[in-house]
């Protein structure tokens, strides 16, 4: 079958492979061309071990803060604060122990079939040497928080998942860099981080090239699905396919809106600021709980960001705030390069009030998949993801009910 995958991003790209496998006749559309969206600036970070939702009584306690403090780790647009409204009402009914349960479940199957996944793909695709396996280090400087995130880590040993807990001697001898005021940490040793998002997302388009999955570059405006599946450009460029999936990352809403689909997609912006060169920092990623960054050693270099913002996709980026991250990240690491030496950054996260990505078909036909929404693990998830689409179109049933991430389940 001939079939279009709308987005170049590390979705849409992993889809684009195992649609390539099952003998297809691919295409991938991007308006720019590869790793343009959230896949070309991101943390880095597999972290398949992670289940939990944003939304929690505990973070919908700080929205009067995220409203007051515009650098806070959580923080609304004033511009945008109309807008994303319904988003937030979404959000906090996410946060019901019910709802917040059926989120923790779905991220949990996903999250299940997210390293296996990645391992194949890897394998098959010679992208072994993209990936680092070391472990990653959930920081505290706060008793209190500490023993707040406790119940989750016993939840996650109970799912199989090893965390280790770590006192501040602990974790100075892993990673000497951090001064004295961490004194806590969880430890995950099979979690894992990439040698560079934007390397990645453009090895996995090469090898999309040279296997013969052609590349369109076009802006799609439209779409339309009978028979088949029609997709526009500007100036009514016109292309017609047998499937298409919907891979467009933050930018999705407004195509699956056409095909009869209002689902409540909005963008969590994130920030950082990455040090070409500066390698050896630290050796593993390193999230520091309760300020929302992490830093993750790239092979590039040294990168430090994170935070949400909700600002929609159109509003500038606010770089005071990767300033405040990095500003923060001084207190607890010894040694950084200047900021003036690093390189910005902003992205959007695709983002869904429920933590669950959309996968499945559109209202208006079965013909069009729908692949987006993946929020925070859009990395960590993305090959689980291809492979789950390739199952859809194929008709065959899948590893894991995709009744939580279906498109009309809001
Ligand atoms: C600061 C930050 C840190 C993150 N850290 C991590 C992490 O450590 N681990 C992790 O697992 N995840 C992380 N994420 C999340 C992850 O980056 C995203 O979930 C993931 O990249 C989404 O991939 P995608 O392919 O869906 O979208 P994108 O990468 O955004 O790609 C979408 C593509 O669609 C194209 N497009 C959009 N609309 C159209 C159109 N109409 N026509 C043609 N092309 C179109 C865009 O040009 C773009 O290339 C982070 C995100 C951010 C912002």
């Amino acid at each position: 079958m001939k079939i279009a995958v709308i987005g170049a991003g590390l979705v849409g790209l992993n889809t684009a492979h195992r649609l390539a496998d099952e003998g297809h006749d691919v295409t991938i559309i991007d308006r720019v061309g590869p790793a343009n969206g959230a896949s070309r600036g991101n943390a880095g970070m597999i972290a398949h071990t992670d289940i939990e939702p944003l939304a929690s009584p505990r973070m919908l306690r700080k929205v009067p803060q995220m409203l007051l403090d515009p650098l806070s780790p959580l923080a609304i647009r004033p511009g945008y604060a109309l807008q994303i409204f319904p988003w937030l009402v979404r959000l906090l009914a996410a946060s019901t122990p019910a709802n917040r349960k059926r989120s923790i479940d779905a991220i949990i199957a996903i999250q299940s079939l997210a390293r296996p996944a990645w391992t194949e793909t890897a394998n098959r695709l010679d992208l072994k040497s993209f990936f680092h396996e070391r472990g990653s280090l959930y920081l505290f400087d706060n008793r209190a928080n500490f023993e707040a995130a406790r119940p989750t880590y016993a939840h996650q040993r109970e799912l199989g998942i090893q965390v280790d807990e770590l006192n501040g001697d602990e974790i100075r001898q892993m990673e000497p860099a951090l001064n004295d005021k961490i004194i806590a940490a969880g430890y995950f040793p099979d979690a894992g981080h990439i040698a560079d998002p934007r390397l990645l997302t453009e090895a996995l388009f090469d090898r999309a090239v040279a296997r013969g999955i052609h590349f369109l570059r076009d802006d799609i405006q439209t779409i339309a699905a009978g028979d088949h599946v029609s997709v526009t450009g500007p100036d009514n460029r016109h292309y017609t396919f047998d499937r298409a999936v919907i891979a467009a990352g933050a930018w999705s809403k407004t195509l699956a809106a056409q095909l009869g689909d209002r689902i409540p997609l909005d963008t969590e912006r994130g920030y950082n600021v990455s040090f070409p060169g500066a390698t050896g920092l630290v050796s593993r990623p390193v999230s520091f709980q309760g300020y929302g960054f992490v830093a993750t050693p790239m092979d590039t270099g040294l990168r430090i960001g994170g935070a949400v913002e909700l600002g929609g996709l159109a509003l500038p980026p606010n770089h005071a705030r990767t300033r405040a991250l990095y500003a923060r990240a001084q207190n607890f690491v010894k040694g950084l390069p200047a900021y003036e030496s690093g390189t910005e950054w902003m992205g959007f996260r695709p983002s869904l009030p429920d933590s669950i990505p959309v996968i499945g078909r559109a209202a208006a036909s079965p013909h069009v998949v729908y692949a987006f929404g993946h929020g925070h693990y859009g990395l960590t998830q993305s090959a689980a993801t291809g492979a789950l689409v390739a199952d859809l179109i194929a008709g065959r049933p899948t590893p894991i009910d995709l009744k939580p991430y279906a498109p009309n389940r809001f």
